[in-house]
């Protein structure tokens, strides 16, 4: 046996993807990081030995341009490009590539933090190291560092420090929630073991073993769905253990889920009903999936009214748009629904302040663990957003090493700088502006090859007909004023239509929350043709707007498949029909679904000129879709190569060039095999680009990158060292992986 202790800057314990994410963000900001998972695979719930698919605030394509960025936004880009089929062993490597790729991460498998030394008084204590044990490897360090991550799920490390920690339901009045139970109560969502099957091309049999349990002593054949191709993250409802201890019963759960998972093959199998001959058993997670356990209480514990009401926060470092997702404590024996489900209208934020323990002061924490309720970690439990949540915490990590303060600190003094770092980083935030005092780029005068014309689908895109069965929403950017709405238009008989202008309330979202200006247009009986509907609105600041056309008999739109930058289109609907999901028609966001017309716009047009997509848009915005898309589309690449160029008055001397391109977020890229999509690579991404820039003094461009096959939204080019100052930066593109035109999100020179 072997016994060391290893120095960090920063140590990170557990390898879900809220560590890995933390572990990258600080280690990208020169830190040198531990990253300790006590499995042999990283990825948490995600990895090949438990098997979840991987959601975030897509909401399985529910919420509006709302994929993450950032790293875990890398990770499903490569995972996209390298995994289409979403096998996880592939995604495994996936994850650790993109820590393998990090020299100043030390990566620890195998382990098992146990041990946690801390020192101080109840309400602050500091943590001086903690220990863990290598499996195989009979070694045991002990790690020391300046500060810590608790990314295990569980708690543990904050639990062993001493810091003040939730478990269970909150009640009713504790945060004024109204789906909190009247009084606290000690269950929690329960833990699952997953499982996957294939056709092995001929009839195969299967012997139960002993411990299958017969589930048609259950309720799970009358109140859940059963399909014999269902395989994987499907079966997210063989769930149990939630009015146990999920820890301390962990074994007691797992041997349940298992028999469980025996006794539905049988079913499957051996029951008659299924057409299942070919079908065997590939594969059993041993590992119980948890879902819950400790929360750890921060300065500020999210609760249900941030989720559903989306509150803004001057601290808001990573954000969700899961729906607030509840399961029954009897898990896969209740005989309801599996889940209930209540969405926000949009994304919602998650501040700093629940991201570090309230109790132990160089404690940060991102995952399952943070501070919320019950309720609220519903929504935030997701790993995309867990993720998102651990590239913030990595990064104040780092950030409170470089001001000498705790996290707490962080937040009362540099909470901004800790924003504007994370969006330098392109991490995924929303509603904050780029105002990052090192951005060159802030004071230069913007100037494009062109700009995309107008904001409908071009002349050329080949359109089909939509009979108007349902009501229609075209969201669009106003930027500044929309005067005039038009529309094809085929109509069997003489008919008024119904136009409207709804504004989407918050900037985030994307549904029709407020009416704004209604018109009927008398449209004639006749074929295609465009017609004028003379809506008009003018919001304070940019918005979107959603344009609904209201069903009419008789009346057909015609739907192109090329979607222009900024816009989508909405369909009303009735139906949400889920034997295993309970959902809300009353919520806006399901009443007006993108999936039907996924991916596909209405042919219009909007008359009034729009500065939505003006070049000055990828210069000091939000770097996300906001109120608008927040980027700069060119003219088509097939017009000319588009360039996007930057003019200081003074030389400016300048270290980096930043590129962010347009990887089109509102696209669900799920790692495992669900809503597959076809792109191996987003066709709104630039594919080939240089970077060019004037020496003060010199009206010659001088090449400092050259780029082909891009796959990434973010690109950093160092500047040459010695090149001095600069009087001008463009980028030039000649080609995409698909759109017609350049996309660019940001252009930034930073000093
Ligand atoms: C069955 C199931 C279905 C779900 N459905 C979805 C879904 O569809 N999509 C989705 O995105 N999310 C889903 N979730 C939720 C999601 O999986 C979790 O909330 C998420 O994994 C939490 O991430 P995390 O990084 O905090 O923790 P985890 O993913 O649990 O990762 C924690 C890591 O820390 C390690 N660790 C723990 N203790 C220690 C220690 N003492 N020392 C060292 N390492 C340690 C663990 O081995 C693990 O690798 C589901 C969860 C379950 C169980």
């Amino acid at each position: 046996m072997r016994s060391h202790t290893a120095d960090y800057d920063v140590v990170v314990v557990g390898g879900g993807l809220s560590g890995v994410a933390a572990a990258i963000a600080a280690a990208r900001l020169d830190r040198r990081v531990a990253l300790i998972n006590n499995r042999p695979v990283l990825g948490g719930n995600s990895s090949s030995e438990v098997r979840v698919w991987v959601c975030g605030a897509t909401a399985h394509g529910n919420q509006r341009w709302a994929r993450e960025n950032g790293i875990i936004g890398e990770l499903y880009l490569e995972n996209q490009y390298r995994n289409p089929d979403g096998n996880p062993i592939h995604w495994d490597d996936v994850v650790l590539d993109a820590v393998r790729a990090e020299p100043n991460i030390s990566l620890y498998l195998n382990t098992d933090v146990r041990d946690v030394v801390a020192t101080g008084p109840e309400g602050a204590r500091r943590i001086e190291s903690v220990t863990g044990w290598t499996m195989g490897a009979e070694t045991e360090t002990r790690f020391v560092a300046p500060v810590f991550l608790d990314c295990t799920g569980d708690g543990l490390v904050g639990h062993l420090a001493g810091a003040r920690a939730r478990l269970g339901k909150e009640s009713r009045g504790e945060f004024d929630e109204d789906w909190a139970p009247e009084e606290a109560e000690r269950t929690f969502l329960g833990s699952t073991l997953l499982f996957y099957t294939k056709d092995v091309g001929h009839p195969v049999r299967f012997v139960a073993p002993a411990s299958a349990k017969s589930i048609l002593e259950t309720p799970i054949p009358s109140s859940r769905i059963i399909r014999s191709g269902d395989s994987g993250a499907h079966y997210w409802w063989i769930e149990w253990g939630g009015e146990l201890d999920i820890v301390h019963d962990n074994e007691r759960i797992r041997d349940e889920l298992r028999s469980v998972i025996l006794g539905i093959w049988d079913h499957i199998k051996n029951s008659g009903e299924f057409d299942a001959e070919n079908l065997d058993l590939e594969w059993i997670g041993n590992v119980p999936g948890k879902r819950e356990y400790r929360r750890l209480v921060g300065d500020y514990t999210l609760h249900q009214r941030d989720v559903i009401e989306q509150t803004r926060f001057d601290d808001g470092v990573a954000f969700g748009g899961w729906s607030i997702d509840l399961h029954p404590k009897e898990g896969m024996y209740a005989t309801g629904a599996g889940a209930v489900q209540r969405f926000s209208n949009g994304v919602f934020e998650i501040p700093f302040r629940s991201l570090y323990s309230a109790d132990v002061e160089n404690l940060l924490m991102a995952g399952r663990d943070i501070s919320a309720t019950h309720i609220a970690f519903g929504a935030a439990r997701v790993m995309a957003t867990c993720a998102a949540m651990g590239e913030a915490a990595g990064t104040a990590a780092s950030l409170g090493l470089a001001r000498r303060t705790t996290p707490r600190g962080l937040y009362e003094n540099h909470r901004e700088e800790l924003r504007q770092l994370l969006l330098r980083q392109d991490a995924p935030l929303i509603g904050v502006v780029d105002a990052d005092p090192a951005n060159l780029a802030l004071s230069a005068r913007v100037s494009a090859s062109g700009v995309r014309a107008g904001l409908g689908p071009s002349d050329i895109a080949v359109a089909r007909p939509h009979p108007l069965t349902e009501d229609v929403g075209v969201v669009v950017p106003v930027h500044p004023c929309l005067d005039g709405f038009e529309v094809r238009v085929a109509a069997e008989q003489d008919v008024d239509l119904a136009v409207e202008v709804w504004s989407t309330g918050l900037a985030q979202n994307v549904v029709p929350e407020r009416l704004e200006h209604a018109v009927t247009v008398a449209v004639a009986a006749g074929d295609a043709r465009w017609v004028h509907a003379p809506v008009r609105w003018e919001p304070e600041t940019p918005a979107n707007a959603v344009i609904v056309v209201r069903a009419q008999t008789g009346v057909t739109l015609f739907v192109t498949d090329e979607l222009p930058p900024g816009v989508l289109t909405l369909v009303h609907t009735s139906d949400a029909e889920d034997q295993n999901v309970q959902v809300s028609l009353d919520e806006l966001l399901v009443q007006w679904p993108t999936k039907p017309l996924r991916g596909r716009s209405v042919q219009f047009r909007v008359p009034t000129a729009s500065e939505a997509l003006a070049p000055e848009r990828a210069v000091g915005g939000y770097q996300r879709p906001f109120g608008g898309p927040n980027l700069w589309a060119s003219a088509p690449l097939t017009e000319a190569e588009a360039w996007l160029r930057l003019d200081w008055d003074r030389p400016v001397v300048a270290r980096e060039i930043v590129l962010v391109f347009d990887d089109d977020p509102d696209i669900e890229l799920n790692t495992l095999h669900h809503h597959r999509d076809p792109h191996l690579v987003m066709p709104s991404l630039v594919d080939t680009y240089r970077v060019e820039i004037q020496v003060a003094g010199s009206e010659e461009w001088t090449e400092v990158a050259t780029v082909a096959d891009n796959r990434r939204r973010r690109r950093s080019h160092p500047l040459p060292p010695g090149m001095g100052a600069i009087d001008a930066a463009r980028v030039v593109v000649t080609a995409t992986h698909g759109a017609p035109e350049a996309r660019i999100v940001a252009f930034r020179v930073q000093e």
